[in-house]
């Protein structure tokens, strides 16, 4: 947040020197143009730094009871108090009464891709859009990820960085969206599900690399990690099996050895990296799991076996859950858009992540909510909570799971996934009580990211 009050300054002194006069004291500036330019604030609908919020009942995202009737004091972007009962709004400080909703921790979706959106167009796209055309329509579906309440997101797997840039033209004002933590371009290995030239002429295939995200050894394995690092990525994808989108046969079989997966892990390890997993089939995920890495996506053929080694290491499950009933129902589909190559992995995988995530949850391994917006409709990303509700996980868990757990999985739990002083003002409300009704939190009515307010009822 600092790096608003830096960049006028740096704006100024190159100014000053592009000018070649003395450099200009910023009190000479007009103030409502210093101010613009030290705060952007794209998509603020209430100007303030102090807000006392009244809320009528309070899921804190820690305990498993609801509150009633609690007031949460917010000074510049922190909670600095939570306390039973509405107190009264001291000096300065704005009242929100949020007393006929629920209030929550901003939500937190684990396996998004902001820069895509599946359509009939999706496979062919690329032939015609640059990575600014990405970018801009990426902000569109920022926006739209955080007015559904969602705060805080992964985002596994882009192309051309475009995410990377996305994040800081949200974390600057620039543009209304997620705090994003991405993987960049996902690492996979030749003909891997995540390898960008999958399907086309041999012309156009080329022969990519740990740059583009293509390994074969445990060399180039370190090297994509470390050129992702060089991007400015947050954490590390992988693609350890086949997938149900590219343009390959198969969409379970293991595509990353255990010492390429060992040398992915170490590397991550190297920087601070968490490392999130795409896998279907058993034996890719399993030695995943073994390897160390942090979170399984889809786990759609997840084993018993499987399940008990993730609990030993205290690896999380991303179900996506939206994602498999998505592409499911679009292979079901007559005169769907869905590849000839890839309408049967879909009707094999789609269909069965939901079971899993029931057997999983039952088997007690850790749970952290995940969608895979962008191929289901981003904005839609709440939905997950019903389908996991209806898998029979308490409507409680589930929002724990995309709260206290998911900043688990990235590591920011001192500061983000519960409502408690201390922690970032990221707050969301719905009308109606979600543990009756877990669809309520598909319309999210007041959304406050970073103690600023996007959205008011
Ligand atoms: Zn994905």
């Amino acid at each position: 947040m600092n790096t608003l009050i830096t960049v006028p300054r740096v704006a100024l002194v190159a100014l000053s020197i592009a000018a070649c006069a003395t450099p200009i004291p910023s009190h000479a500036q007009p103030r409502n143009q210093a101010q613009a330019q030290a705060q952007p604030q794209a998509g603020v609908v209430r100007a303030g730094t102090a807000w006392l919020i009244h809320a009528g009942a309070l899921i804190d995202g820690q305990r498993d009871q609801v509150r009633r009737q609690v007031s949460i004091q917010v000074r510049d972007g922190k909670i600095t108090a939570v306390r039973a009962g509405y107190q009264r709004p001291a000096r300065g400080e704005q009242l929100v009464d949020l007393s006929e909703y629920t209030v929550l921790p901003g939500l937190m979706d684990m396996h998004t891709h902001l820069t895509v959106q599946m359509s009939p167009r999706s496979y062919s796209e690329g032939f015609f859009l640059d990575p600014a055309d990405y970018a801009l329509r990426a902000s569109l579906f920022a926006r739209r990820t955080l007015m559904a309440g969602f705060t805080t997101v992964r985002d596994l797997g882009d192309h051309d960085n475009v995410s990377v840039s996305l994040r800081e033209a949200i974390a600057k004002g620039w543009v209304v969206g997620p705090r994003i933590f991405t993987a960049a371009k996902s690492i996979a290995t030749t003909g891997g599900h995540a390898d960008p030239t999958n399907g086309l002429n041999r012309e156009l295939m080329g022969d990519p690399g740990p740059r583009e995200g293509v390994i074969n050894s445990p060399e180039e394995a370190r090297r994509a990690v470390r050129q992702r690092y060089k991007d400015g990525a947050d954490l590390i994808k992988i693609t350890a099996t086949g997938g149900v989108l590219s343009l390959a046969a198969n969409g379970q079989n293991p595509q990353f050895t255990p010492e390429e997966l060992r040398a992915v892990v170490a590397a991550a390890r190297d920087y601070g990296f968490t490392v999130a997993v795409h896998a279907h089939g058993a034996e890719g995920m399993k030695r995943a799991v073994v390897a160390g890495v942090d979170s399984i996506e889809h786990g759609t053929f997840m084993t018993d076996e499987i399940m008990a080694l993730m609990r030993e290491h205290g690896t999380y499950y991303v179900p996506t859950i939206s994602a498999g009933r998505f592409v499911a129902a679009e292979a079901a589909r007559e005169n769907g858009f869905l590849p000839d190559v890839v309408r049967p992995k879909a009707a094999a995988i789609g269909p069965q992540i939901q079971e899993t995530f029931a057997r999983a949850y039952r088997a007690g391994v850790r749970i952290a909510f995940g969608t895979d917006s962008g191929v289901s409709p981003h904005g839609d990303n709440a939905q997950e909570f019903v389908y996991m509700v209806e898998a029979g996980m308490p409507p409680m868990v589930a929002i724990q799971s995309a709260t206290r757990e998911a900043a688990k999985l990235l590591r920011i739990d001192d500061r983000l996934g519960t409502v408690e002083p201390g922690k970032v003002a990221d707050i969301v409300a719905v009308r109606g009580d979600p543990i009756a009704d877990i669809s309520v939190l598909t319309s999210v009515a007041f959304v406050m990211k970073d103690g600023k307010v996007y959205k008011l009822p």
